[in-house]
């Protein structure tokens, strides 16, 4: 049996289920490495140039954690699954980085996504894919249905049922997810909702974020994300606050920070990677908006690897007080 290798790091966070459905329906066996540490981020950080984004950095040392453990190691590069709107080029060139700086990683299974080739390419990029394991297309097509639906179901379990992702991740897979933020204790009409913006791989790597979700529920906040909006309310969103979407995964920033901002959180926190081109452009279109509305407090963590544990946990208490204090006077704060 085969035993297919999958980073626990950037796209695992939003399509692991898809992935591992369709390789188990073509009889491989997936193996994820195991939740970020110190010791993963060192190793990706001494591979790859200074300057590389902290995301991609935890992304090759989950690569290497790999090595030995796997016959392959699966990196799609997702171009574009909208039309016209594209990715961040870090995704485009991740087999070949991986290639580059990883030599003694197993030999890469890729794919390459790009919707605006159009479905027949996408079909045969599939089928291509799937004769690493069988050269029934038959059994292909069915791994890919059977994987679609397993996303779509782990889509609503978010935004239907309100799990957060690991939550939802857990009841899908039914793996633990220990190492990414999860909801410790129930909570019944909690006095402060805070809406959380950025990439999946940056909110829910506890290492990275040092456990941000969990000190937010310390300070008994409810913690709203954008996987728990539906996809039509998060795409009017960002259309209106950006107009057209350029950006692959706009709607995780853009989207959801418009959306924060109209359905009246307590606070938005955004997060994102020391020297992220398209964050802090998306980033600032919604910290602009947030200015201009004067309600809600807006409030920014950039993330790299010397990033602070202290500071981070000192801007937090800092802005959850200030929330506090505002809503026991029950006043409007401009930030
Ligand atoms: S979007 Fe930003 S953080 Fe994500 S991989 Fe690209 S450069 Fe890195």
């Amino acid at each position: 049996m085969t035993t297919v290798g999958i980073p626990r790091a950037l796209l695992y966070y939003q399509y692991y289920p898809m992935w591992k459905t369709f390789f188990e329906h073509l009889g491989a066996e997936v193996v994820v490495s195991p939740p970020t540490t110190r010791k993963t981020l060192t190793e990706g950080a001494s591979r790859v140039v200074a300057d590389t984004c902290l995301p991609a950095k935890v992304f090759v040392g989950h690569t290497v954690s790999l090595v030995g453990k796997c016959d392959c190691i699966f990196i799609p590069v997702i171009r574009s699954l909208k039309s016209k709107t594209y990715n961040c080029s870090k995704f485009l060139g991740l087999p070949d980085m991986t290639r580059a700086v990883v030599p003694e990683a197993p030999p890469i299974l890729e794919i390459e996504i790009d919707i605006n080739r159009g479905k027949r390419r996408l079909y045969q990029d599939i089928y291509k894919l799937g004769r690493h394991f069988t050269w029934n297309p038959l059994k292909v097509k069915e791994a890919a249905t059977a994987a679609w639906q397993s996303l779509l179901d782990y889509r609503e379990l978010m935004y239907r049922r309100e799990l957060i992702l690991p939550q939802a991740m857990e009841e899908i897979t039914g793996e633990s997810q220990t190492g990414l933020n999860m909801i410790l204790k129930s909570q019944t009409v909690p006095p402060t909702t805070i809406g959380l913006i950025g990439h999946a791989y940056l909110l829910y790597d506890e290492h990275i974020n040092y456990q941000l979700i969990r000190r937010l529920q310390q300070y008994d906040a409810t913690v709203v994300t954008p996987e728990m909006l539906p996809g039509n309310i998060i795409e009017a969103s960002v259309n209106k606050l950006a107009g057209k979407a350029y950006w692959t995964y706009e709607e995780e920033v853009v989207g959801a920070g418009g959306h924060f901002l109209e359905s009246g959180v307590d606070g938005i926190i955004g997060i994102m990677a020391f020297g992220c081109g398209p964050d802090s452009l998306m980033m600032d279109m919604v910290h602009r908006h947030a200015t201009r509305q004067k309600t809600t407090p807006f409030m920014c963590l950039t993330l790299e690897e010397h990033t602070s544990e202290t500071g981070v946990i000192t801007r937090l208490e800092a802005f959850m007080d200030m929330i506090h204090r505002r809503k026991q006077k029950g006043e409007a704060v401009c930030v």
